[in-house]
């Protein structure tokens, strides 16, 4: 009989979005009437940009006429092509830091089908032995994944956690050189997840140069960049000087362009990391090679048409709108005295029961008496305990009845 792969049993309970499903489930089954407003998950709600939905309709009907087969395993060049010209080269011209000159160059893009995906399976380029490093609370696939490759120990005990805390707004320094291990594998989420709370680029070079000076490498996951507004936080690590010898970036269309359900982001892995003597670039370009055929060319040519102006444009105002109900709940939490944090560059509002509770306390709370969905912090690390993070991509109209009913709970308290 075949044994299973055992670090299978070192993962955590169950995945945090998992359990939040079954209690939801439950609360269902109990109360079918219920008109439950969810404000877990990231998923987002506003359609994605028409024009996008125009290229891939016409993506399909070209498929009629003259089939398209496999494409190539790291993705199509018109699409890293766009990402190039219309993503990075603006962003590194207009950046606040002067000082860097890279912009990837279309054979460091790879394409994917979700930087779930991509952050994922990143790890399979490092020695087994390499320590990672995480920011707690964090985006549970980090951890999860390096469990699966049996890196980390049942507890997670043995990965180096940069805590974010009040104190330190949220975006934690690097590990101190002399009293923790060397991080290797270092992943940052910038706008975070689950605070929502971006790198300045101050605190993001720390980072960078803490990578140079130990040679680690930063999974920098930018899923949240398209929030990014305010000229001081850097929406890509490249736009801090010299990231381009440790950092690979993980880009998605999903937040930003609504296409959670279509599936497509892309990752930079610049020709100038180098590990033990071997080019990541071309390591990666070997996995992927090896274990996929590749995005579908429809939803590639989808992506593509996303930087067009009309794509730009929707992309702007779908992160207005989500931005404007984050901005709602945010301060309609901070005048029913919930502890709320400045300045979300994310759709999460990132906050503190006004009564000592618990994390899944709160959330049991929420669910039983106000029929809202939120996501427990504790479920990101343990320095989540006591917070909770209500998602703004929800429907505005979820969020101002959302807000009516916690101020009602409170009322009854
Ligand atoms: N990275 C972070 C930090 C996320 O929060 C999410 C989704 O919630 C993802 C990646 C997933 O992105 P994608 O849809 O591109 O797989």
């Amino acid at each position: 009989m075949v044994d299973i792969n055992e670090n299978f049993l070192s993962l955590g309970k169950s995945y945090l979005f998992q359990r939040i499903a079954e209690k939801k489930t439950a609360f269902l089954q109990k109360h079918p009437e219920a008109d439950l407003l969810d404000l877990g998950i990231g998923d987002t709600t506003l359609a994605p940009p028409k024009v996008a939905i125009e290229a891939l309709i016409r993506a399909g009907n070209q498929m009629l006429d003259s089939p398209i087969g496999y494409g190539p395993s790291t993705g199509y060049l018109f699409l890293k092509e766009a990402i190039c010209n219309e993503y990075y080269k603006p962003l590194v011209s207009s950046s606040l830091s002067k000082t860097t000159s890279y912009a990837p160059s279309s054979d460091e893009v790879f394409i994917s089908d979700g930087a779930k995906s991509d952050t994922a399976l990143l790890e399979n380029l490092f020695a087994k032995e390499s320590k990672i490093c995480v920011c707690d609370p964090v985006y549970p696939v980090y951890v999860d994944s390096n469990a699966l490759a049996g890196r980390l120990d049942p507890g997670y005990e043995n990965a180096i956690y940069a805590q974010c805390t009040e104190e330190n707004g949220f975006t934690p320094k690097p590990p101190s050189s002399a009293k923790e291990p060397v991080a290797d594998i270092i992943y940052l989420c910038s706008p975070h997840n689950p605070t929502g709370i971006a790198f300045s680029y101050e605190a993001l070079k720390k980072w960078v140069d803490y990578a140079l000076e130990h040679k680690s490498v930063i999974i920098f996951d930018a899923a949240y960049s398209a929030f990014v507004t305010d000229p001081s936080i850097p929406k890509s690590i490249y736009e801090v000087e010299n990231a381009e010898k440790v950092a690979i970036e993980c880009g998605s269309f999903s937040k930003g362009a609504s296409f959670t359900g279509l599936r497509c982001a892309w990752c930079v892995i610049p020709q100038s990391v180098i590990r033990s003597g071997k080019s990541l670039n071309a390591l990666w370009n070997q996995y992927k090679s090896i274990t996929s055929n590749g995005v579908s060319y429809p939803i590639q040519k989808a992506a593509e048409a996303l930087f067009t102006p009309e794509g730009k444009c929707a992309i702007e105002e779908n992160a207005k709108s989500y931005m404007a109900s984050a901005q709602k709940l945010h301060s309609g939490l901070k005048n029913l005295n919930w502890k709320v944090f400045e300045k979300p560059s994310a759709p999460y509002v990132w906050c503190k029961s006004p009564v000592p509770l618990s994390s899944w306390e709160l959330f049991d709370l929420l669910l039983e008496k106000a029929h809202i969905i939120a996501t427990p912090g504790s479920g990101f690390g343990k320095s989540g305990e006591g917070y909770i993070r209500f998602s703004a991509f929800a429907k505005p109209s979820a969020i101002d009845k959302a807000l009516v009913r916690l101020s009602q709970l409170y009322q009854e308290a």
